[in-house]
């Protein structure tokens, strides 16, 4: 028997090679529907990069090329510019003084560039600089295989008093926010016009949905059912997006789990994927309680570092976001998903896994104030929703799949404090993509 079969079994070997092969070399991106160890080997890497960041070109308080260097040199290997509705791709030159980094950043900026790269004129009076287009800064700061910096732009869209702000990476054209008759509506309003500018330049580009309780702008309920948004930010740095949520605000976690739940059951969509960001606006005093870089950031494993491979790597679920908690691997397969954190004689680690069971009881009801008036807020859903299925400390964790899991992820919690939190007490964090057994 064993001897009339060892040719088959060797064909399947040789084709499931050839299959592997063939999928990292096209795209270094393997989907999370079959087996997936997320590991840096051969020419997979793990890159750390941030998507979210503010700069002078809206309401950030320092120059393009000041925040670039301040990256590269903390250990990011990707880096996104994400100003509120416009792209560094115009001339454009500012009053020195009224800009929000003020003399202070000007002078940094001088200092650094002595000679020949900052750009100054008086007019009215007023001593203005020009800020510099992002072609300018990928042109002198970009380093192939190094450091990579993306073009991207914060929508900033609203609905009434309700914020609604979206990140677009790479993409080539200002997306003017286009509102909507609902928050959902102006979500897809404007998810649909970063995917109309992907088809019709052919470039990949990516669009995640940002702090849904930053004015407490979005509920699960209002991102749930929109169609070609599968990012989301679990993790903002910004101290004023209440991660946490509040006793009537659901937290941006218990979002999430709502959101896959429904998305895998009655609204049939792909699940939704976890970003951690900065949404930096402040560099002049770190660390300080304002909302300063290198909080939360994404690592992706891809085989280049490349907008389009990371891109394609983050669609198929290889990535986790952070908040400190580094990760060697993570492995899914028929049978489990397993986490090993990165060794580190300083901090413990508490593995939570976490899912949904299929069955789960979908029922929800509104959150009531005190006159017994609907709440405009994510609504309570059973606890079966994002239950708590195994936790274990230590560095590594293995969940067994029942079989009966909707999706199941994992959050893993450090002993150590963040040393620059967004709000006071948060420890470091890691969390995994969620994977459907
Ligand atoms: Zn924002
Ligand atoms: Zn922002």
């Amino acid at each position: 028997m064993t001897t009339r079969l060892r040719p088959l079994g060797l064909g399947l070997i040789v084709l499931a090679v050839m299959l592997l092969a063939i999928g990292l070399s096209r795209s270094g991106a393997v989907s999370h529907a079959a087996s997936d160890t997320l590991q840096a080997q051969g020419p997979l890497k793990w890159y750390r990069g941030n998507l979210h960041t503010h700069s002078h070109w809206s309401d950030g308080d320092d120059y393009l090329e000041m925040i670039a260097l301040w990256y590269r040199d903390h250990g990011y290997d990707f880096l996104g510019f994400t100003d509120h509705n416009t792209l560094a791709d115009h001339d454009r030159w500012v009053d020195i003084d009224k800009t929000r980094g003020g003399r202070k950043a000007f002078d940094k900026l001088k200092a650094r560039f002595p000679q020949d790269w900052v750009e100054e004129r008086t007019t009215d009076g007023k001593q203005e600089v020009r800020l510099k287009r992002f072609e300018e800064i990928f042109a002198r700061f970009n380093e192939k295989d190094k450091f990579l910096l993306i073009q991207g732009e914060e929508i900033s869209d609203h609905f009434g008093k309700l914020p609604i702000h979206l990140n677009a990476n790479n993409l080539v054209e200002t997306i003017p926010p286009l509102g909507g008759t609902s928050v959902s509506e102006a979500i897809q309003n404007n998810v649909n016009a970063l995917v109309a500018q992907r088809e019709r330049t052919g470039r990949p580009m990516m669009i995640h949905l940002n702090h849904p309780n930053f004015g407490w702008g979005i509920t699960a309920e209002d991102l749930a059912p929109v169609r070609g948004e599968n990012f989301f930010e679990v993790y903002n740095g910004h101290p004023s997006v209440h991660n946490d949520g509040d006793p009537i605000h659901a937290s941006v976690e218990r979002m999430w789990d709502i959101i896959n739940s429904r998305r895998l059951t009655e609204l049939e969509l792909p699940l939704l994927y976890g970003l951690a960001t900065d949404d930096c606006h402040v560099y002049h005093n770190i660390p300080s309680r304002g909302s300063e870089p290198g909080r939360g950031w994404v690592m992706v494993l891809s085989a280049q570092l490349d907008p389009a491979v990371l891109i394609q790597a983050m669609e198929a679920g290889r990535f986790y976001a952070s908040s400190g908690v580094t990760l060697d691997k993570v492995t899914v397969t028929s049978q489990s998903l397993e986490v090993a954190v990165r060794p580190d004689a300083e901090a413990t680690y508490t593995i939570e896994f976490i899912g949904t069971k299929k069955g789960f009881d979908p029922k929800s009801e509104p959150i009531l104030d005190q006159e017994g008036n609907e709440l405009p807020v994510t609504r309570k859903y059973s606890d079966e929703i994002g239950k708590v299925l195994k936790t274990e400390t230590g560095r590594t964790a293995t969940y067994r799949f029942a079989g009966d899991e909707l999706y199941v992820r994992a959050r893993i919690t450090s002993s150590r404090p963040h040393p620059n939190p967004s709000t006071l007490g948060e420890p470091e964090r890691a969390w995994t993509q969620p994977v459907q057994p």
